[in-house]
Order: C-alpha cells, then sequence, then structure tokens
C-alpha cells in the first residue's frame, strides 16, 4: 500500500487493514494530519482565533479533536451547533456565520449562549436585534476575484461596501455591537492577491465607521479559502501567511484588529483519502479510444466537488503499468454522475474490475455533502486512522 504525504507508514498500514475488512467506499481521515494543519494555521497567524467551518467535515472525531486542541468553531446552523456544544464548547467558541437564518434559529443560539452573529442584509439584523439583543454582529462584504477559487463562494453571501457601513450603522442603532466586517475570498483560493484587495476594502469601511459615524470596529473574520492539495498547484500555506501578513500591515500597520480565520478545506482536506472500487470498465464502441471507468464512489457519495469539474483530486491505484486515458464516473443511474470527463485522468491499462481508487485530500466536503439514499446508495462512511 504506497500512501504518500502527509500520511505516516503507520497510517498506511491502518488503512491497509481497513481495505482488508471494511467495504467501499469509504473516506478514511489521519486526524494527526488535522492536527498539524491547525498548529501551522495558529503558527501562521499567531494573533489570529480559528473558527474552524463545521460544514467541511462535521465528524464527531474532527470537532473533539479541535475542541480540544483549543479551536472555535463557524456554525450555520442549530444542528451544527447542537453537535459543537455536545463536546463542552463554551458558547462564548462559537460565532453564527451563516448570513441567512431563520429567527427560531437566531432565538436558539441566543439561549445557547451565542453572542457572535455574521450579517448582510437589513431584514437579518433587525431579526438579530429582535432574538440576540445586544450581540456582536460582524458585516459580511462582497469580494472580487472569485475567478481564481475553485469553489466560489461569492455573490451568495455579503453586501457591497457602502451598504456594509450602513449596516453597521443600523446595528448601532438596534442596540447590537457593530463588532467588525468579513470577507470570504472562495474556497480553494489560488490566488492570495484576493485577499488584498478585501483587505482594502474592510480598511475603507473601517475607516467611514470612524470618521463619519464614531463607530469602531474591533474585527476582521477572513473566513476561509486556503487551499488542500489538488492536481491544480497552490502556493504554500506558509506564502499565503506570509502575504497576507504584509497586506494587514500594509493597511493596518501597527494596529492590525484583531482577526478571525475560518478555515475548513485546508484543515481537513488533505487529511482524508477515500478508498474505491472500480465496478465496471467499458468501452462504447469497438473502436472507442478511451475506458469508461465506473467506481463504487460518486457524484451522490462524496465526490460532489468534481460537479464541473471545479476540484481535481489526486487519484491512485493499486496498479501500475503503462497508461492510457478514462472517463471517470460513479454508480448511480443519473448521467451527472460522471467525475472527469473533460480532464483526461490516465490509470494503467492493467486496471481490472475489482482494483481500488485512491481519491487523495478528500476529507473536506465529501462525506457532509453525501445524499441520503439516491440509487439506495448510502452516504459515504468514514473511518479514523
Ligand atoms: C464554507 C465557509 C468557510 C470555510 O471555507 P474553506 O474555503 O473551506 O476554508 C468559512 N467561512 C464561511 C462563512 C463559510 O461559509
Amino acid at each position: 500500500m504506497k500512501l504518500p504525504p502527509p500520511f505516516s507508514a503507520e497510517a498506511a498500514s491502518k488503512l491497509q487493514q481497513l481495505i482488508a475488512t471494511k467495504q467501499t467506499p469509504f473516506l478514511a481521515l489521519d486526524l494527526s494530519v488535522i492536527k498539524s494543519r491547525y498548529d501551522e494555521l495558529e503558527g501562521g497567524f499567531p494573533t489570529a482565533d480559528i473558527y474552524y467551518a463545521v460544514k467541511a467535515n462535521p465528524s464527531d472525531e474532527v470537532i473533539e479533536m479541535l475542541a480540544a486542541a483549543g479551536s472555535s468553531f463557524d456554525i450555520a446552523s442549530t444542528q451544527e451547533l447542537d453537535k459543537v456544544l455536545q463536546f463542552g464548547v463554551a458558547a462564548e467558541r462559537v460565532s453564527y456565520g451563516n448570513t441567512i437564518k431563520k429567527a427560531s434559529a437566531v432565538k436558539y443560539f441566543f439561549e445557547k449562549g451565542v453572542r457572535l452573529y455574521a450579517t448582510d442584509s437589513e431584514a437579518d439584523l433587525i431579526n438579530l436585534s429582535k432574538n440576540a439583543p445586544g450581540s456582536k454582529v460582524y458585516i459580511r462584504v462582497l469580494t472580487d476575484g472569485s475567478e481564481g477559487a475553485d469553489w466560489p463562494l461569492s455573490r451568495k453571501f455579503g453586501c457591497n461596501p457602502e451598504m456594509a457601513v450602513e449596516l453597521a450603522v443600523m446595528a448601532r442603532d438596534l442596540g447590537l455591537i457593530p463588532y467588525g466586517v468579513s470577507f470570504h475570498v472562495g474556497s480553494q483560493q489560488r490566488d492570495i492577491d484576493v485577499w488584498d484587495g478585501a483587505i482594502a476594502k474592510v480598511k475603507v469601511i473601517f475607516e467611514r465607521l470612524k470618521q463619519d459615524f464614531g463607530i469602531t470596529l474591533e474585527l476582521i473574520n477572513m473566513g476561509g479559502g486556503f487551499p488542500a492539495n489538488y492536481l491544480q498547484k497552490t502556493n504554500e500555506f506558509s506564502t499565503y501567511a506570509e502575504e497576507i501578513s504584509r497586506f494587514l500591515k500594509e493597511d493596518f500597520g501597527e494596529d492590525v484588529p484583531k482577526l478571525i480565520l475560518e478555515p475548513g478545506r485546508s484543515l481537513v482536506g488533505d487529511a482524508g483519502v477515500i478508498v474505491s472500487e472500480v465496478v465496471l470498465i467499458s468501452r462504447k464502441s469497438s473502436t472507442a479510444l478511451e475506458r469508461w471507468v465506473y467506481t463504487d464512489v460518486g457524484v451522490f457519495n462524496g465526490l460532489i466537488e468534481t460537479l464541473g469539474e471545479a476540484i481535481k483530486y489526486h487519484i491512485d491505484t493499486d496498479k501500475d503499468g503503462e497508461v492510457d486515458e478514462v472517463i471517470l464516473a460513479g454508480p448511480t443511474c443519473d448521467s451527472i454522475d460522471i467525475m472527469y470527463e473533460q480532464h483526461k485522468y490516465e490509470l494503467p491499462l492493467s486496471l481490472e474490475i475489482g482494483d481500488h481508487i485512491f481519491w487523495y485530500s478528500t476529507g473536506a466536503y465529501t462525506t457532509s455533502y453525501s445524499s441520503i439514499e439516491f440509487n439506495g446508495f448510502p452516504p459515504l462512511e468514514y473511518h479514523i486512522l
């Protein structure tokens, strides 16, 4: 079993045991990799508070380990909140980062003690003022440059800077505490300069509120966006940390505000490998050049981020030898269940039905994005290495 870095030899032998005893497909997760990514993030941004974005991988073991490591949590629903609180995380270590909230949900968060909320609209601010009175709010702004992100999160969330100023003033007038500004540059953001533009925008909002309204904001929530290791190259995390710290210094000098980071993908992505089995190999005609390789993992049970071939995972098999182009597809009766057709992966010609295909860096947005029973296939299982 060849299991490349960041996995240890011990993890490789545990994976071997799982393969011998468990049904595929499954995700194998190495918590020690998550811990080292967490430590690396803390090292790169020593003054920032880390709020893990639970949606990336909500497994109990991940939450428990990060809670013990001192992480805070970015939460989007009452269900995620319950899950995190159950591990003894104090409500002060939770931020309700979803700008789309029911009144009943806000009430629930407030009753549980959460006092930090994201917002990007008037109606949501009014909801917060009624159901979470006196709480701290940070305003999410739209960012440019989502083209550099392989899984953009823009457009749906955030408001323009002018509106952010108005919302902060309104928050104060409604008895809330206008506390800061947030942004998310898009997930798997390969263009570090996008942070520069976002931070500059935040700076303008800070200044305007101070000069025109006497409001001093204290927080920049820089969201997520740090990369995992996929086919398309990215800079090292240390380069992200150095560059972003430089951007902050350029705009804020010695008075860099309190910082929050909300990593999801970069903490858990590389810690996971999906083990799948080849169900079928076929050609569409006797002269077809490409083989279709159908695996028991697909778009509906873990690989939804392959939609539009947005995320291209490193993959491998347990076979060697001469390779040729394949189209990779999942096991269900839906024709969107094709992972890669435009991008031509090459797999060994010796690959056979029943062989394994390994999907690396699949710790993020796989188990949590699985459908419940499309065609009867269960959600992606996971095991801890
Ligand atoms: C999804 C999400 C994150 C995590 O983003 P990654 O790119 O996975 O790190 C952080 N903050 C918010 C508000 C999110 O919605």
